[in-house]
């Protein structure tokens, strides 16, 4: 059975009584339709930074092209968790319409460990992604009509960085040009757009800790420069007022269940390149404040998801993890193990065997952030009990407990033993989260700290505008923010064919962005698209409406 048809045939439960489960009260839910609702504004003010959850973050091995299941892991681990007893919180990233009519299809789960409404989750589900899109999209027409009206700033059209967004893979908008058509239309300029998932909005939606907070990073995006070169934000122009309007109901997590009735707070979904690729800070507080076990998921592998949940949001919500659960997948690890792509469900031992130090140096990286690491073997029905076995020897061999997860195949029962693990390790109290660098490092330094701590790399290469640009930003006092590094998610390295667990590669940074009202640099290392494109045969050519009106074919 597809995942959908799973997903159709779910038995929910009412929003109250799903609430019901973390105390949440009935009159704390605004409802959007009967199986969707926002928490309250007030409601979740009044809950405040009261942590009293243990905040578990699942991550992964460098991925497949098909995602290895940290969504699936993440939702089968919180079923797990509450079937043993566990006051448990989900928190997730809402999916980004883009790539469900992609390649890579929607972010709901997987098999058995799914959340629901799945169709409408994917699709436009409580209008969070359209109000970031509208928020964004005002500051950019903001920007180009203060140009049109006169341009008192003396903004520089050359230097203007903020683009336009759309929840689309749309290749033909990534290089274009605005305002032609003459005087009537503005100064023609080349401009872009870039998928909504990597707006600055996004990220700042997801790190801000309040309304008051979010509007005041609005105002701190920085779009363009002078011609003097001196920095033009959202506040200049005076658009963080209307932005963070647009943005009110935005900024409220949403409740849903999974198909085991337990609640999941899912909110927003910034890219795990150009953002830091976690969900909200107000949606993990509330879930902290609400339950006693909180698992949430990073994007990407653990180089890059991972690092950044520990180094920008840990770092700026005060938030302490107490553990990390690696997601690793015989299929990942035998491409890893230099496996052909089209054959990862023929058994191969030797492949896997090949691929676990990919593995085994995330582990060893997560423990850099004095986190204890656990794996979950995330289980495909055509992996063998040769290779499993090999994971599991091979990971103890390593001290990292590795636990068979078949949660896709039978819901929260398949990852009980992964659960009892989690909360026995959580009991130990042996965490002790540290982020990987001081704020007081130098920009490039701190890269460097990344690029070798984490990645492994021999060094990094600074192409000189990049160097400028970061010294240009240590002298207008942005030297204390934490880097975000947009890199292939593919290898450790950029180059996404470096498989397994490369070294002696150099990590090439070729351009800076500042995001000033997220609060990080950007350190773009390679190519890294913000707009994705659809492939030769997009999953939208199977999207349709049944005979009953029920959407069909999203996976
Ligand atoms: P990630 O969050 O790491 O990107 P997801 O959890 O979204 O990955 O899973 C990616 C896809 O793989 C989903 O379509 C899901 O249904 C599928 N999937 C995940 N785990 C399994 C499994 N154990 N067996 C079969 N398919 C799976
Ligand atoms: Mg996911």
């Amino acid at each position: 059975m597809s995942d959908i048809e799973i997903a159709r045939r779910a038995i929910k439960k009412p929003m109250k009584e799903v609430a019901s489960r973390l105390g949440i009260p009935e009159d704390a839910l605004e409802p959007y339709g009967r199986d969707k609702a926002k928490l309250d504004g007030d409601y979740v003010k009044s809950l405040g930074n009261h942590k009293q959850g243990h905040l578990i973050l699942v991550t992964a091995i460098n991925p497949t092209k098909a995602g290895e299941g940290k969504t699936t892991t993440t939702i089968g681990l919180g079923d797990a968790l509450a079937r043993i007893g566990k006051k448990t919180a989900i928190a997730l990233r809402e999916p980004s319409l883009g790539p469900c009519f992609g390649q890579k299809g929607g972010a709901t789960g997987g098999g058995q460990a799914q959340i629901v409404p799945m169709a409408d989750i994917n699709l436009h589900f409580t209008g969070d992604f359209h109000a970031i899109t509208t928020a964004h999209n005002l500051l950019a027409a903001m920007l180009d009509n203060h140009i049109y009206w006169g341009n008192a700033l003396g903004i520089d059209a050359r230097r203007v960085f903020w683009p336009r967004v759309l929840d689309m893979n749309d290749r033909a908008l990534r290089d274009t040009v605005v305002s032609l058509g003459g005087v009537a239309n503005g100064f023609p300029r080349q401009a872009r757009f870039d998928i909504t998932t990597a707006s600055e909005v996004m990220a700042i939606l997801c790190l801000a800790n309040d309304l008051e907070d979010l509007e005041q990073r609005l105002a701190r995006i920085v779009v363009a420069e002078t011609r003097e070169g001196k920095p033009v934000t959202a506040g200049d122009l005076k658009a963080a007022g209307a932005m963070a309007a647009v943005l009110k109901d935005a900024a409220k997590p949403n409740l849903v269940q999974t198909l085991e009735n337990n609640p999941v707070l899912i909110h927003g979904g910034p890219f795990a390149n150009i953002a830091h690729g976690c969900n909200s800070v107000i949606a993990t507080r509330a879930a902290l404040a609400l339950g006693d076990y909180v698992v949430t998921e990073a994007g990407f592998g653990a180089d890059l998801g991972a690092e950044k949940f520990l180094d920008i949001k840990c770092r700026q919500a005060g938030l302490k993890p107490e553990l990390a659960v690696v997601v690793a997948t015989v299929r990942a690890l035998k491409l890893h193990g230099g496996a052909d792509e089209k054959a990862l469900e023929k058994e191969d031992v030797g492949a896997v065997e090949r691929g676990l130090p990919n593995l085994l140096r995330h582990v060893e990286n997560l423990r850099k952030f004095g986190l204890p690491v656990l794996v979950g073997i995330n289980r495909f029905l055509t992996d063998t009990p040769a290779e499993l076995e090999l994971i599991e020897t091979k990971c103890a061999e390593a001290g990292a407990k590795a636990y068979l997860c078949e949660h896709w195949a039978k819901g929260g029962a398949g990852a009980e033993a992964l659960a009892r693990a989690a909360v026995g390790t959580i009991d130990e109290g042996k965490a002790a989260f540290r982020p990987l660098y001081a704020d007081e490092l130098p920009l490039a330094e701190k890269i460097e700290t990344i690029a070798t701590e984490i990645y492994r790399a021999s060094g990094v290469s600074i192409a000189g505008p990049a160097k400028r640009r970061l010294k240009a930003l240590e002298a207008a006092g942005y030297g204390k923010l934490p880097v975000c590094i947009a890199k292939t998610q593919y290898s450790f390295a950029a180059d996404p064919e470096l498989r397994g667990a490369p070294t002696g590669h150099v990590l090439p940074i070729r351009e800076v962005r500042l995001s000033a009202g997220a609060g990080f640099v950007v350190a773009m290392a390679g190519e890294i698209m913000s707009m994705p494109g659809l492939p030769r045969v997009p999953a939208a050519e199977r999207i349709r409406l049944t005979e009953n009106g029920e959407v069909d074919g999203i996976f």
